[in-house]
Formats: structure tokens, C-alpha cells, sequence
């Protein structure tokens, strides 16, 4: 029988562990690198000025209320949503082979998309992540059900891309296997793919045909640009794949706490995708109303009237550049400051990598002396949020570095 005293202590979550850890730490000078949520110049959170435009008009709004959403969300937002996945002028928007739900951020779409191929794969599929990935992949798709695996990504050497490891594994990956790729600004590595290697993870798992699962949480918060960042998508999507894709809003409108995301699904073309893709979305729906019933209205509304609105949506690419071009800034400032000081090692990965985060290469050891010697705060595989820093502990930071480091 069933007893709560059957049930064994689970081990506390390790970026949530280090946050509180780092919350417990009296000294002035603690650092946290760890969580991956934007930070300003203080170190404080900082809210989208073009997000906190659109609140205000929907407080101020008389015909606010506070009604459920249907079960697949607000309309005007997974429409805005999908655009900006696929481009405004999408075939295969225009053919209806795009169905979109709202989810509760991008974890939510993970989990969606998941429990969907779960559900409905006919083969019992595996599922491939990058290794590393972002340790939540791994626990969300095994409880579902998922066989997961891992591709060769990351070179320790060159702190840049495997691209030879990862496509000999696609090579031999079962025909038919899931493969997640991250669209842009890859967690943890900050290490993309440039656009040749994706035409040629393109071409091998169109020969293997394998499925792309797309995780997207950095869209416009990578480079600046939200095209560049959805390039690998759209062009999946030109090739004619059929792939789902997992689209978080957390990051780019810093709604972190306000789980604003989508899952969408498209059908590959063809006379019947239309109808595919309507069946899809009805049992999509299915899931959903079991799982959540339906998603929560509020950042929806904020990020849905920033999508459409032309002036808004303008003001919200300003407030992506002002996040990203801070970010670049204190890549290229931690670089310097390492090579002005001959820290051992090479450095140009600081620089070379992008998005949130930088796999340091700092090892197990080094992070923990980091911790207890310097107060600061990043997750054991050496991978710093590049939101922690700022202009005002860039030195301190780079200093701790060069200490461990020789
Ligand atoms: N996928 C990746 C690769 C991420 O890095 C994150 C956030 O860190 C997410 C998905 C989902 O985050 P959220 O559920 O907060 O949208």
C-alpha cells in the first residue's frame, strides 16, 4: 500500500538550490551568475519598458475582466506568436498547416510538445538532446515516457560547436528518432550552429527523417534581431519539414514569473496538411484540458498587444537590442579584462558565444572556489549568466577568474 512514508527525499533542484544559497550570503560582494534572467547595469530585474506601456493600457482598459481563456489561449496572441516563429508571410501559415496553443511559458510547450509524440508517435520514438542541454529537457521528456539520448555538441577543445560528433549521430540514430535543437542562443553552451552547419544538420535528418523538435526561449534576446535568431527555424520550415516548436516569451519580454509561451505544430505541405494540422490541434487540445485546462490570460495579453500593435512592437525590438547590446558589451568587457591580465587559457569564446549564458570551460573545482573564496554565485559545469555581470563587478569578476584559473 500506498504510505507517505514510501516516499523518499528528492534531491533540491541545483539552479534553484544555488539561487537561495546565493540569497543567504551576507557579504556585499557576492555575484550571482547563476539563474538565467536578465539583469540591468545594477543588477537589478528590469522591466520592458514597452512592457510596462502595454500593462498600463490593460489595466486602464474597461472591458478587462478576468474570464477563463479558451483551452488553446488568447487568439491574438498565439496568431502574433506564430508569426514571429515562421515569418508574417509564411506559406505555411497561409496554408493553414500551422496550429498554435498557449502554454505556460516555454517549459510548458516542452512538456506539451512531449506528451504529445508521447501520445502519438507510432513508433515509441527517442528522443535526442544535445549534451549538454538544458538540464530540464532531461526530467521533462522521461516523465512522459520518452527513451531519451543525447548528440555530441559541445567540444571541450574548442569550446565551440562538435559539429562532425553531432552529425554522425544523427547518421545513426534510429530512422524516424526526435531530435531538440535550441534555435538560438543554445543553453548552456551559447554555442549556435552557424547557418552552413545548419543547412547540413538539415540535410541529414531529412535523409534520416528524424523530427526537429525546436526549443526557442531566446528569439530576439540573442542577437538583437528576431529574424537571425528564428533563422534555423524558418529554414527547417522552408525545407519542407514537419516540426514542433516550443516558444518561450519569458526571457525576450522578461515575463519570467508570468509563464507566457506557445507550442505550435507544422504540418508538412501537401493537399491534406490543412486537415492534418485541424486534428492535430484537436487533440492537442485534449491534452491541454487535461493538463491545465487553460493558460493563464495575463502575459498573454501584455505580449499579444506588443505583437500587434506596429508602434508597440517597434518600441519592444528597441528594448531587445538594449538587453542583447548590454550583454555583448559585457562579453566583450570580461574578455579584455582576462586578456589585459594573461589569465591563462584562451578567451575568445567569451566573445564567440551568445545569448544568456557562457560555458566558461571554469571547472568543478574552480566554480566551487569561486563560491566559497569570492561569493560568486554559477552552476557546476562553469556556465555563467552573462546577466549577473556589470560594469560595476566586470573587474571583481575577472579578477576571482584569473586567481582560480593560475
Ligand atoms: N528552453 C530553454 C532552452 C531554456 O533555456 C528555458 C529557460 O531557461 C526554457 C526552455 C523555458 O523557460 P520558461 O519555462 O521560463 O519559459
Amino acid at each position: 500500500v500506498f504510505t507517505a512514508a514510501t516516499v523518499a527525499a528528492a534531491p533540491e533542484d541545483p539552479l534553484f538550490g544555488l539561487m537561495k544559497a546565493y540569497r543567504e550570503d551576507p557579504s556585499d560582494k557576492k555575484v550571482d551568475l547563476g539563474i538565467g534572467a536578465y539583469r540591468d547595469n545594477n543588477a537589478k530585474p528590469w522591466i520592458l519598458p514597452v512592457v510596462k506601456k502595454a500593462d498600463n493600457a490593460i489595466h486602464n482598459d474597461p472591458n478587462l475582466n478576468h474570464e477563463y481563456l479558451s483551452i488553446g489561449g488568447l487568439a491574438e496572441f498565439t496568431a502574433a506568436a506564430q508569426k514571429l516563429i515562421a515569418g508574417g508571410d509564411s506559406p505555411a501559415i497561409q496554408e493553414k498547416r500551422v496550429c498554435s496553443l498557449q502554454t505556460i511559458s516555454g517549459t510548458g510547450a516542452v512538456h506539451l510538445g512531449g506528451l504529445f509524440l508521447a501520445k502519438f508517435h507510432p513508433q515509441k520514438p527517442t528522443i535526442y538532446v544535445s549534451n549538454p542541454t538544458w538540464a530540464n529537457h532531461n526530467q521533462i521528456f522521461t516523465n512522459v515516457g520518452l527513451k531519451l539520448a543525447q548528440y555530441p555538441y559541445f567540444s571541450a577543445q574548442t569550446k565551440g560547436l562538435d559539429i562532425d560528433g553531432m552529425l554522425q549521430t544523427l547518421r545513426t540514430a534510429p530512422t524516424g528518432s526526435v531530435i531538440v535543437l535550441h534555435a538560438c542562443a543554445h543553453n548552456p553552451t551559447g554555442v549556435d550552429p552557424t547557418q552552413e552547419q545548419w543547412r547540413q544538420i538539415a540535410a541529414v535528418m531529412r535523409e534520416r527523417q528524424h523530427f526537429p523538435f525546436f526549443d526557442t526561449a531566446y528569439q530576439g534576446f540573442a542577437s538583437g534581431d528576431l529574424a537571425r535568431d528564428a533563422w534555423a527555424i524558418r529554414y527547417f520550415i522552408a525545407q519542407g519539414f514537419e516540426l514542433c516548436v516550443a516558444q518561450s516569451f519569458a526571457k525576450n519580454f522578461g515575463l519570467y514569473g508570468e509563464r507566457t509561451g506557445a507550442f505550435h505544430f507544422v504540418s508538412a505541405p501537401g493537399p491534406d496538411a490543412a486537415t492534418a494540422s485541424s486534428h492535430i490541434a484537436s487533440q492537442l487540445a485534449i491534452l491541454q484540458r487535461s493538463e491545465i485546462s487553460n493558460p493563464p490570460a495575463y502575459g498573454a495579453r501584455i505580449a499579444g498587444r506588443v505583437l500587434n500593435d506596429p508602434a508597440l512592437f517597434a518600441e519592444w525590438e528597441v528594448d531587445l537590442r538594449t538587453m542583447s547590446g548590454r550583454i555583448q558589451e559585457m562579453r566583450t568587457g570580461l574578455r579584455e579584462r582576462l586578456e589585459a591580465r594573461g589569465t591563462p587559457g584562451s578567451w575568445d569564446h567569451i566573445t564567440s558565444q551568445i545569448g544568456m549564458f557562457s560555458f566558461t570551460g571554469l571547472t568543478e573545482g574552480q566554480v566551487k572556489i569561486l563560491r566559497d573564496k569570492w561569493h560568486v554565485y554559477m552552476t557546476k559545469n562553469g556556465r555563467i549568466s552573462m546577466a549577473g555581470l556589470n560594469t560595476n563587478n566586470l573587474d571583481y569578476f575577472a579578477e576571482a577568474v584569473d586567481s582560480v584559473v593560475r
